[in-house]
């Protein structure tokens, strides 16, 4: 009924013509994009950014007083503040610029975690983490004897919040936990984990990768301590990130690595650090990648994040009711609230004999463990076909892959 009344106003062709890649044939049919939960394609305007900057004023940041300098400088700032108000951040300097999740949850790690994690604390993570979001805590745990706390997943893909809050108690100093699930598309209770994690005096990071280009996030209503994001799978550029933390926290965080930039005074004896969010900012960064994330954000937000939800939940039905129909393909996930991923194996086939069959028509999706293997090994599987939608995906594409998927399927004997 919901989705009756709340439907898109998205002109799909008309974003589509912003994406150049799309617009090719691959292995002789016209190119599927169904792999946007690795990366997702770049609009013109990232794309022109990136070759306005290294064309025209291509220029080190911060330091220099010349004219150019200063161009670079105010687009790479522009970017942070683009940022701030894109997750609702009270200070830009909340915001500090990374390779990606990856480098941002290591950071927080690394930082924080290393300063107030000891011998018997307990980190909470869930079933469903990207290995981003396990390995660095483990690595953690192993130096400070901490405990890593894993959350079941249900059948369905889901946690039980029952089942969170059990595992919670005045030893757990840190949470961390997907936003949405790379791997099934589940997207967490968050703000419950985050209610619950403070009442234990636990920090809360969201590993956002696969939340922020499709999802709302408002990191004062939420409440998380700290946030990580991607910017290649929110339209942005490869090679940067951002990871968001409470001002309070980061202020008392020791530096992540030590360098140019990250320092107020150096002497051979003593070095005093900058203020945030320079303080974790060592060395020359991307700065081309993120001021020409600053389009990408430009272009989610001319789209609307609530038209963008509204276009991709009805791929997602369109979709989830498609493959159901299909006789010898089983969905891995599904949660009553997900976002535009679907997993799904093919009885009797490999997933990666099934990719490499899509391939041939054109149609690029994901065959394997999703860099999620523990969560494979929880549904005793080797791997699943993904298929994840971005806002220039269309019902056409779906019904490419339903028609490819009947035929591949009915070979089966
Ligand atoms: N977490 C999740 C949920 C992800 O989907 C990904 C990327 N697949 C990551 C973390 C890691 O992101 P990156 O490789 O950009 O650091």
């Amino acid at each position: 009924m919901e989705a009756a009344i709340k439907q898109s106003s998205l002109d799909i062709d008309a974003i589509r013509a912003q994406f150049p890649v799309l617009d090719q044939e691959v292995n002789g049919y016209p190119l599927t994009y169904f792999d946007n939960a690795a990366t997702s394609q770049k609009p013109i305007r990232v794309i022109e950014a990136l070759n306005q900057y290294y064309s025209a004023y291509n220029s080190n940041i911060h330091r220099g007083v010349h004219s150019l300098a200063e161009k670079a400088t105010n687009a790479y700032e522009a970017t942070r503040v683009s940022l701030q108000k894109f997750i609702n951040s009270g200070q830009k300097e909340e915001i500090i610029f990374t390779k990606g999740t990856s480098e941002s949850i290591n950071l927080v790690a690394a930082t924080y975690g290393r300063q107030n994690i000891a011998k018997g604390d307990e980190i909470i993570i869930t079933g469903l983490e990207h290995h981003s979001n396990i390995v660095p805590w483990q690595m953690l745990c192993e130096e400070k004897e901490a405990v890593l706390k894993v959350v079941p997943i249900s059948d369905k893909g889901e946690i039980d919040l029952e089942d969170f809050n059990a595992l919670l108690s005045d030893k757990t100093k840190i949470v961390s936990v997907a936003f949405a699930s790379n791997a099934l598309g589940t997207i967490n209770p968050v703000k419950e984990i985050i209610e619950a994690a403070h009442k234990v005096g636990a920090v809360v990071l969201l590993d956002s990768a696969q939340a922020v280009a499709h999802l709302e996030v408002d990191v004062q209503s939420l409440d998380c301590d700290f946030l990580a994001a991607s910017a290649h799978k929110m339209y942005g550029p490869t090679g940067v990130g951002f990871l968001y933390g409470k001002q309070h926290l980061l202020e008392e965080m020791p530096p992540y690595q030590g360098g140019g930039e990250m320092i107020k005074e150096v002497t051979f004896e003593k070095t005093t650090y900058n203020d945030i969010p320079f303080k974790f900012e060592a060395g020359t960064p991307n700065i081309a990648d993120i001021i020409a994330l600053n389009e990408a954000i430009g272009f989610i937000n001319d789209l609307g994040k609530e038209n963008i939800r509204i276009y991709e939940d009805e791929l997602l039905k369109y979709a989830t009711e498609k493959l159901e129909a299909i006789d010898k393909v089983k969905l891995i996930g599904t949660a009553k609230h997900k976002v535009g991923v679907l997993s799904f194996i093919i009885e009797g086939m490999h997933p990666f004999d099934v990719g490499m069959m899509l391939d041939a028509r054109g149609i690029a999706v994901r065959t394997g463990h999703h860099c999620t293997m523990p969560l494979m090994q929880r549904f005793e599987l080797e791997g699943t076909i993904r298929a994840s939608f971005a806002v220039y995906n269309t019902f056409e594409e779906i019904d490419t892959m339903v028609a490819s998927l009947q035929k591949i399927t009915s070979r089966i004997k």
